[in-house]
């Protein structure tokens, strides 16, 4: 089908009020699990998609309590204040498992909510983190195209969505607390490497602690930064090494810090070719996760192969069949007519 040639327009160059109202209108369709729904979102996705990418993605995430809302109001009202406009999406892994919520979303970044330029969109609440990171990156484009220069997306620091944040977003962000055990937690977690920026928060209960720890993560990320990450050919060491700061989001102090950091970066990755380089491998990566656990939804649903997968299980746990050789019958079972 053709695109939904209103929605299109209204999202696009919209006046404010109907494109706001555009705007959730398409995010609602493109979390629409019907068939028909999803022609009409993946025509409307394809129109919009000329007009989405200019816009500054930024990852963030920690531990519940260390202050995010607290931050993104912050940094939101602040960048609201320069003229730009602020769209805020969340991935919250809690949704999924639960339907209980860890980021909270409804009483949070009042200030901000209120606000012509920013648009706050919590996240998704159904399905697995796959689906719920992919009407996440759905939505950002969406936002992009109604005129949002810089997309936040958050998440907690847990499991695997910090992952899929890092993965659809330019700069990923880590807050931490001032206290070294957070610390070491993020670099078995694996999560230290991810970050591009670490974000000391709540400097002003102990300034000591905190400069305390802006020194040990500065040399713990020498160890466990960027190089040890499996996609690194996305970062550049030489270019930036990951820089720590220091802030107090309630108090509103080391917000310009910040925002002056991720504004050097942007000049280092755009000049040097690694912002376009990440988003194509974001890209590429994420069709390939989507056809991958399209394949095993579909293996899985295909006749012949719920026929027979509880006789062959079956036969693979009494050790009568190798369970290479149940699997290669399986997938024989499984084509695509
Ligand atoms: P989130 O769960 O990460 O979103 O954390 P919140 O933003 O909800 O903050 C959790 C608590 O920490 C709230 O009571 C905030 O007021 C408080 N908080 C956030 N940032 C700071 C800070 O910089 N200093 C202090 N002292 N408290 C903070």
């Amino acid at each position: 089908p053709p695109p939904d040639a209103l929605l299109l327009a209204q999202v696009t160059a919209g006046e404010d009020a109907p494109r706001r109202r555009a705007i959730a209108k398409t995010i609602t369709l493109l979390e629409s699990t019907r068939a028909d729904h999803r022609l009409r979102a993946d025509a409307l996705l394809n129109a919009l998609l000329p007009h989405s990418g200019r816009s500054l993605r930024l990852g963030i995430s920690g531990v519940p309590g260390v202050g995010k809302s607290t931050f993104i109001e912050a940094l939101g009202l602040h960048l609201i204040a320069q003229g730009h406009r602020v769209a805020v999406l969340a991935i919250d892994p809690s949704s999924s498992v639960s339907g209980g919520s860890i980021l909270g979303d409804k009483t949070r970044m009042e200030q901000l909510s209120v606000q012509e330029a920013a648009y706050i969109r919590p996240s998704p609440s159904s399905g697995n983190l796959g689906g719920v990171a992919e009407r996440t990156r759905e939505a950002m484009l969406v936002c992009e195209a109604a005129g949002f220069d810089v997309v936040i997306v958050e998440t907690v620091g847990v499991g695997q969505s910090e992952t899929a944040v890092h993965g659809m977003t330019d700069m990923f962000c880590l807050l931490q607390l001032p206290n070294a055990g957070d610390e070491l937690q993020a670099i078995k977690k694996g999560v230290m490497e991810l970050a591009d920026l670490v974000v000391i928060n709540k400097a002003d209960i102990d300034e000591h602690a905190a400069t305390r720890a802006r020194a040990q993560i500065t040399s713990s990320l020498r160890i466990y930064g960027h190089h040890g990450h499996p996609d690194h050919a996305a970062h550049d060491t030489a270019l930036w090494q990951p820089t720590v700061l220091q802030m107090s989001a309630l108090k509103s102090t080391g917000i310009a810090e910040f925002w002056q950091t991720v504004q050097r970066y942007r000049e280092l990755q755009t000049a040097s070719g690694r912002l376009a380089a990440r988003r194509h491998a974001q890209d590429e990566a994420w069709m390939w996760e989507r056809i991958e656990s399209g394949l095993r939804e579909r293996f899985h649903q295909h006749p012949a192969v719920r026929e027979a997968l509880a006789t062959t299980t079956q036969s693979v746990r009494q050790g009568r069949v190798a369970a290479s050789v149940a699997a290669r019958r399986l997938l024989d079972l499984f084509k695509l007519t």
